[in-house]
Formats: structure tokens, sequence, C-alpha cells
């Protein structure tokens, strides 16, 4: 069994795919070390997949449980597809 640990992540709101929720594990944040680690993890997200640099795909963000769809999306972008849409053609 493969056991994944988040420590924190972002989350689009259900009804905005230009907005991101920021989540974080609240057990863990005594673990000073690996709290700060994540913090800069996740701003590194924010600074490298923000949607003037990845706009949302739409068909994904409408359909997020379809894999037919993803794999669509995915093979249709020429750049760098992390999941949330297509990467621009001047994508760091
Ligand atoms: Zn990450």
């Amino acid at each position: 069994m493969v056991r994944v640990m988040y420590w924190g992540l972002w989350n689009r709101p259900p009804t905005n795919p230009n907005k991101w929720i920021f989540e974080i594990d609240i057990a863990d944040i005594l673990d000073t070390k690996n709290l700060v680690f994540t913090f800069l993890h996740e701003l590194g997200h924010l600074v490298t997949l923000n949607s003037s640099q990845v706009p949302p795909d739409l068909q994904v963000f409408n359909h997020p449980d379809n894999e037919r769809i993803y794999n669509r999306e995915a093979a249709a972008c020429p750049y760098y597809f992390p999941g949330e849409g297509c990467s621009l053609p001047d994508y760091i």
C-alpha cells in the first residue's frame, strides 16, 4: 500500500477556475522545518502555475473526474500540461 501525504496543496474553488484555495494540514504545523518547506514549495506553484502562465482548461475544470477529457486535453497541448491547463508558449 502506498501512502501519500500532503502537507499543503492548492485547490480551485468549484465555481471559479481562475482562483486558488491554499490548504495546509494543521495537524503537522508544529514541524516547523517541513512547514517552511511546504510554504516555499506551494509558493513555487503559485509563481509558476498561475492563470497568466497556465490558463485553466475549462473542459477539465468542468469535468474533473473525466479521464477521457483529461487525456484528450493533455494530448492536444503542445507545451507543458500540468493538469490544470496547457501552458502558454512563453511559460518559464
Ligand atoms: Zn507540489
